[in-house]
């Protein structure tokens, strides 16, 4: 009697710990493959990471960030871009997504000062 209770709450333990495991090994990737997908060829592979219960915890997918290029603003913009895309994929961005596309986006704004200083030095000498 008490081992076959003490049998059953395990097997109900074990249950609920799969179905917790399942919904948020789901939730976390889903997150992540947006990352993923928004990213291209700048993500790298999704990461999953799980507790010592082996229950996922949280996920990330590494991109690589803009670094400016001053004699091509413009493709530091574009790949800016793609990154703030690309953090601002999921449904619900974390903290940290939003902490990337803001760097991003300081970047972005450096090569877009760039570029239109350059302009206005082409059309001073025109
Ligand atoms: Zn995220």
């Amino acid at each position: 009697m008490i081992s076959a209770l003490g049998f059953n709450s395990n097997n109900i333990y074990r249950q609920q710990k799969n179905e917790i495991i399942d919904q948020r090994y789901k939730e976390i990737y889903a997150h992540e493959k947006a990352h993923k997908n928004a990213a291209g060829s700048l993500g790298g592979s999704i990461v999953i990471e799980k507790d010592t219960n082996g229950i996922p915890v949280g996920g990330h997918v590494d991109i690589k960030m803009p670094v400016l290029d001053k004699d091509n603003p413009e493709r530091t913009i574009q790949h800016a871009d793609t990154v703030i895309k690309a953090a601002m994929a999921p449904n619900s961005p974390s903290s940290q997504d939003y902490k990337v596309a803001s760097e991003a986006e300081a970047i972005k704004n450096k090569a877009k000062n760039i570029k239109n200083q350059s302009g206005q030095r082409l059309n001073l000498l025109a």
